[in-house]
């Protein structure tokens, strides 16, 4: 009799965990171990990011809110896997189980935590209705003349330049920022002032220098060194988050104490994990800016070469290098800019044209499908 399947479990259905549950069945025939695939995600749908950011100004739901329905349906994927839809609150490494906000005991013999990380409004959508939820984020900027946005990093950018492409004089959208250009340190000076540049000219107010504090009244305080420096009334403010991941339903010794990162080694094995767990995607503590686009540079077929090895019995080799340090930022529809680092040339900054043929005028939201081989 032949031995019964081995459990490879994912939690979290975003970019990381859907494409490798996607990407392991597909190569079920060049593996000589019999398993099956749970993939636990607490969204009815699955969200790509990088076009809703999009979404939350201009509907472009079918770009962004997929159906994880053909996720497991494909020819090649039959009985092979399936999506349990719950969240993830505890694992148990003792009994080699997940389990579930419902109570729900989802045994591992593999187990892959692709959670990402936990993002303040208008990005946080709730785990039913998620395009309504993107609907009701529109309607509030729609009415909303005056919007504040803390935090100048990619994220506030994009969303400061896709309010005012959309919108230009109508609204103002104030863009604060402690340091004294937009993005981290991470990037050179030239590029960072040519972020600053464009935003300007699409009409963006930046307060840089200032650290913003949102009250609970609507109003955000402006601190300049230190000290109280203005009181700025808004009708919306957005909190560009920091890096905030979603790792506390596991053990307490697996997160870095100061990121909340799980701490992984290069192989994307949990650090301090006794079962064969992995974590890759956001949730990681690699030391790289966080980006979707890892996924198909070196982070799949190392995960997937690991992932087999486990099944096999075999030692764990494959090693993660980032491929690619680069970030592309489409700035509304008609700007953008990208950098690409190389250590030893420096940053090369990208032509705003390259950008949006390379990221597509669409934030890359008519290729997600094909991406996630849920096409
Ligand atoms: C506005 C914005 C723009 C971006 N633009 C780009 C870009 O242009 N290019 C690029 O490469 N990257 C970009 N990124 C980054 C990129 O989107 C992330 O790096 C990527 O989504 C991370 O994937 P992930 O699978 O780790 O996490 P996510 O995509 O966040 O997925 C995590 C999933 O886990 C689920 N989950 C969480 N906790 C639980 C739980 N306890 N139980 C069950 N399910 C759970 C969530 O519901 C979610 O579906 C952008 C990010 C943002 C926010």
């Amino acid at each position: 009799m032949s031995a019964s399947p081995k459990h490879i479990v994912i939690i979290g259905g975003g970019v990381y965990g859907a494409k490798f549950a996607e990407h392991i069945i597909s190569q079920a025939a060049s593996i000589p171990v019999q398993f099956t695939v749970d993939l636990i995600e607490k969204r009815d749908k699955f969200v790509y990011l990088p076009t809703a950011l999009r979404n939350c100004v201009v509907d472009v739901t079918g770009d962004c809110v997929k159906s994880y329905d053909n996720l497991f349906s494909g020819p090649d994927r039959p009985g092979k896997g399936q999506l349990i839809r719950g969240v993830a609150v505890r694992i148990d490494e003792d009994q080699r189980v997940v389990l579930l906000e419902n109570g729900a005991k989802i045994p591992y013999d593999v187990l892959i935590i692709a959670t990402g990380q936990k993002w303040d409004t208008p990005l946080a959508p709730r785990n039913e209705n998620v395009a309504e939820y993107f609907s009701s984020v529109r309607a509030n900027v729609a009415k909303s003349k005056k919007i504040i946005i803390l935090g100048a990093g990619s994220v506030g950018c994009e969303l400061a330049c896709e309010i005012k492409d959309r919108y230009g004089k109508e609204k103002r959208v104030i863009l604060v920022q402690k340091d004294r250009l937009p993005m981290s340190a991470h990037y050179s000076e030239r590029f960072r002032a040519k972020l600053a540049h464009i935003m300007d000219q699409l009409g963006v107010e930046t307060k840089f220098g200032y650290k913003g504090v949102a009250n609970t009244d609507g109003t955000v305080s402006l601190f300049k060194d230190g000290e109280p420096a203005e009181l700025v009334q808004a009708d919306l403010v957005y909190e560009s988050s920091r890096y905030n991941p979603n790792s506390s339903f596991v053990p307490e010794q697996w997160i870095n104490a100061k990121t909340g990162a799980i701490k992984v080694l290069d192989t994307f094995e949990v650090e301090a994990a006794t079962t064969p767990v992995f974590a890759v995607g956001d949730v990681n503590s690699f030391p790289e800016v966080k980006l979707a686009l890892h996924i198909n540079g070196n982070t799949l077929p190392v995960l997937t070469d690991n992932v087999k090895s486990v099944l096999q019995g075999k030692q764990v080799d494959k090693i993660y290098k980032t491929k690619l340090d680069a970030i592309a930022l489409m700035l509304g529809y008609s700007k953008a800019t990208g950098v690409i680092k190389t250590g030893t040339f420096g940053d090369i900054v990208l032509p705003g044209w390259l950008v949006k043929r390379m990221k597509g005028q669409d934030m890359g939201g008519s290729k997600v499908d094909l991406v996630l081989g849920i096409a």
